[in-house]
């Protein structure tokens, strides 16, 4: 399977892929999670990414396109793949497409996570994940014994920098600017699927299973 998971900032795209990712045996090629490792690294991506992901903005289409194009062409992902945060720009759909033709491969589904801006601006002020299994915590929800501690590994739980509210903000209108028309790219494909993101986890995910159903 090929798929993408879409939808703004905090709809739970990371959640879903994980769980979507260790059932379905297929890699989770987060580029959020890529550049956030370039950033702890200190690479050169990583010194040019931060600025820009601290200001709520986007890494220019010229890099990002680069890097999937590395990633999707490995091994790795010869068998199928899940991304989440890619495409982000009508530009990065359109290479993205332009990627899949020369490796002759397809998308399966676009899945479309939904949810209403109050209900981001909630979760991403409650949002935690482990900096050792990158497991993602809602501290309203989960009830975690130490709100510092990861339950799955012992690992240190943080806040990422972009998640305060006034980046939030600026995220989400980035998002309804330049990713949201990347919807109506996919829609006219058939291949998009909307997913109400605003249950429980395994709500979401069942759904998803539902729709994928479609396509299998
Ligand atoms: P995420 O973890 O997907 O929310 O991404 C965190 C930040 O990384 C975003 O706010 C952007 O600054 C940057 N980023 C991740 N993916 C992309 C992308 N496809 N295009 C541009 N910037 C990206």
């Amino acid at each position: 399977m090929r798929l993408i998971l879409f939808g703004p900032p905090g709809v739970g795209k990371g959640t879903q892929a994980k769980i979507l990712s260790s059932s379905m045996q297929i890699p989770h090629i987060s580029t959020g999670d890529m550049l956030r490792e370039a950033v702890s690294r200190g690479t050169d991506l990583g010194k040019k990414a931060k600025a820009v992901m601290d200001a709520g903005q986007l890494v220019s289409d010229d890099i990002m396109i680069g890097i999937i194009r590395e990633v999707l062409a490995s091994e790795r992902c010869s068998a199928g793949f899940i991304l989440d945060g890619f495409p982000r720009t009508v530009p990065q759909a359109e290479a993205l497409t332009k990627v899949l033709a020369d490796l002759r491969v397809h998308l399966d589904a676009v899945l479309n996570l939904e949810i209403k801006d109050a209900a981001v601006i909630e979760r991403l002020s409650k949002r935690v994940t482990c900096r050792q299994c990158g497991r993602i915590y809602n501290l309203a929800i989960d009830h975690l014994p130490d709100p510092l501690r990861c339950p799955n590994c012992g690992g240190e739980l943080f806040q990422r920098d972009d998640d305060k509210p006034e980046t939030v903000q600026k995220r989400l209108l980035v998002y309804a600017k330049s990713t949201s028309p990347v919807k109506e790219y996919y829609r006219k494909t058939g291949i998009l699927f909307d997913i109400d993101a605003a249950g429980t986890v395994d709500q979401v995910n069942l759904d998803i299973r539902k729709a994928l159903g479609q396509r299998l």
